[in-house]
């Protein structure tokens, strides 16, 4: 929605990591373990991978997932022939909620789409009708590790990009539309 009305780009570090281990890619080889157990993939593999990325982006761009800890942050305000990040958006959401959304989150194996299911009856994507299916780390085991490397790792972001005042912390508990139009209020401010 953010991309639409933007019109730029979008990099989701986590989408293009799951399909490097899905076609099993040298970097696919090397992240498998890390996301299966829900832990970080190392600064330097995920830096590498963002920064081929964003310098073929002339006209902006928005990063989901990126950056994830202090480290990658940092040097992401300073990479070569890279403008630094001007809006830094968090959603807030309680963690008994994340975890719902987590067991009945569901990925359309066509168009990438993301849904949530109430119930584990086979549904088609809304979008474009392709089948669903659950990501493999969606498993209660893999959401602790991952939801307490959030705790240690993510959450001190809050502080860096609050200090350099381009930090938006968002209500993320209500329906996606909603969400949307929060931040669309803020960017529409200007
Ligand atoms: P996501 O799709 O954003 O939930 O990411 C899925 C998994 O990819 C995470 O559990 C991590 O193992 C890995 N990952 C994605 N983005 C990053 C990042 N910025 N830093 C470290 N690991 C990441």
């Amino acid at each position: 929605m953010i991309t639409e009305l933007l019109g730029i780009p979008n990099l989701g570090t986590g989408n293009i990591l799951r399909k490097e281990v899905e076609s099993q890619t040298d970097l696919g080889k090397q992240v498998e373990g890390y996301l299966t157990r829900g832990e970080y993939v190392p600064d330097a593999l995920i830096l590498e991978m963002v920064r081929g990325w964003l310098v073929e982006q002339a006209d902006g761009w928005l990063l989901d997932g990126f950056p994830r800890t202090l480290a990658q942050a940092e040097a992401l305000e300073d990479l070569n022939g890279v403008e630094a990040p001007t809006l830094a958006i968090a959603l807030d959401v309680g963690r008994e909620e994340i975890e719902k959304r987590m067991m009945g989150r569901r990925e359309c194996e066509d168009c990438g789409n993301t849904v949530t299911v109430k119930d584990e009856k086979f549904l088609d994507c809304p979008h474009c009708g392709g089948a669903l299916r659950k990501r493999s780390d969606d498993v209660l085991e893999s959401f602790k590790v991952r939801f307490a490397n959030y705790e240690e790792l993510t959450l001190p972001l809050f502080d860096y990009y609050e200090a350099k005042g381009n930090l938006l912390r968002v209500n993320g508990s209500f329906l996606p539309d909603a969400v949307f139009q929060s931040i669309k209020n803020h960017l529409d401010k200007g």
